[in-house]
């Protein structure tokens, strides 16, 4: 029997399964484990003989598409675009349906709820505590400019060294919107579905969706401080038919922040670190931003940050996305740590980033690896007295 999946993607199916493997060299997870089957190519032509019936449907030969971080370097590499990470998503789904997603992505969707009650209640407190830093937050969704946090740095506990926060992403994410936004913001609850659709549960995804359009109905711009949830919700949502409200804007907290750039005050000399910008996927590839946080970093190091030398369309990726970490655990920790080789041949320093997957990959080793959110909200704060 033919997966549902064949129809919608056989164009870009076919492309690749005939392609001479024209964009091998970009893809980070065959570069790292060195096989065919985990190339771009080879994840397509396998979800391509999968759809067809060409091969038996096992869990093992399922488990390709799900070896995808979804970091667009063989799209950027393409003669044709071809949309190869979504077309994988899809065949995860096809599979999931057919019980042959690897057990790590079925747990994924089996404790979604229980993670999503966990980031809430982070975010609960996260927001007492941005409060106490002068945030304005209203409840109940009324606000015009409204926020997501994402839930890694949700449900991330923060610490506290030498009186100063550290680790707490999701009350500078906060401050940062607030400060910016120059009113009161409202924080939004929730799972943007993102976890579901990576391990390949659709309808899970597409509710998770629509109940988050229907949370923020009231807002005007939605900044989303996570550039993976910035990407799920920004194009991802589209692609199942999750309809977002007419007129809302969708961005990433480092635009709204380049947008204020005469506002933003430069971080205190001694938090003026050496510091080198990996451009997220999904910010950078993903959604096609990358003056932004280069503009802001400017702004607040007093000095442009130092670079990687493969950056911007050519950065190469942390392995933090697409449930990497959890179906193929090894080779993402590979792939982090070709990126940490790059950066301690340039010289090292500390990481910034906008992205909570990559912060937690290129961290995993303590390196030290800073979300842009924090400092925004560090030098903002540095001009600001709570109430
Ligand atoms: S993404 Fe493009 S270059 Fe890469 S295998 Fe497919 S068709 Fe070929
Ligand atoms: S999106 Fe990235 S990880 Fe996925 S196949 Fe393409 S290059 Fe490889």
């Amino acid at each position: 029997m033919r997966l549902p999946l064949l129809d919608a993607r056989t164009p870009a199916l076919e492309t690749c399964a005939f392609c001479p493997k024209l964009c091998r060299a970009s893809c980070p997870v065959s570069n790292a484990d060195g096989r065919e089957t985990t190339s771009p190519w080879g994840k397509m032509t396998a979800s391509y003989l999968l759809a067809r019936g060409g091969v038996e449907r096992t869990a093992e030969q399922a488990f390709p598409p799900f070896a995808c971080t979804g970091c667009f370097a063989c799209r950027d590499a393409c003669d044709h675009r071809n949309d190869v990470a979504g077309t994988l998503l899809d065949a995860r789904a096809d599979l999931a349906r057919e019980g042959l997603a690897p057990a790590s992505a079925t747990k994924v969707v089996e404790r979604h709820r229980e993670r999503t009650h966990a980031s809430d209640r982070g975010l609960a407190a996260a927001v007492e505590r941005a409060r106490a830093r002068g945030a304005k937050v209203v409840d109940g969704g009324r606000a015009e400019v409204q926020l997501v946090v994402g839930c890694l740095s949700a449900r991330a506990t923060p610490v506290t060294t030498d009186g100063k926060p550290e680790n707490d992403v999701a009350a500078d994410a906060i401050v940062a919107a607030a400060a910016l936004a120059n009113r009161p913001i409202s924080v939004v609850s929730g799972c943007c579905g993102a976890p579901l659709r990576m391990a390949g549960d659709r309808a899970g995804f597409v509710a998770e969706g629509r109940a988050m359009a229907a949370r923020v109905a009231n807002a005007k711009q939605l900044v989303v401080a996570d550039a993976g949830c910035a990407h799920a919700i920004a194009r991802r949502y589209a692609e199942v038919a999750i309809e977002l409200p007419a007129k809302l804007e969708v961005l990433h907290l480092v635009e709204l922040a380049a947008r204020h750039l005469d506002r933003l005050p430069a971080l205190p000399e001694p938090e003026r670190e050496a510091m080198r910008y990996h451009d997220a996927c999904s910010l950078g590839r993903g959604l096609g931003v990358y003056e932004a946080p280069r503009a802001v970093l400017t702004r607040l190091l007093g000095r442009a940050p130092d670079e990687f030398a493969r950056r911007r369309e050519g950065a190469t990726c942390a392995g933090g996305g697409g449930l990497v970490p959890l179906t193929y655990g090894e080779t993402a920790g590979e792939i982090a740590e070709e990126r940490r080789v790059q950066h301690r041949a340039l010289g090292g320093g500390a990481i910034a980033t906008t992205c909570g997957s990559s912060r937690k990959m290129l961290g995993s080793d303590g390196t030290r690896v800073v979300d842009v959110t924090t400092l925004l909200a560090r030098a903002l704060q540095s001009t600001h007295t709570p109430e």
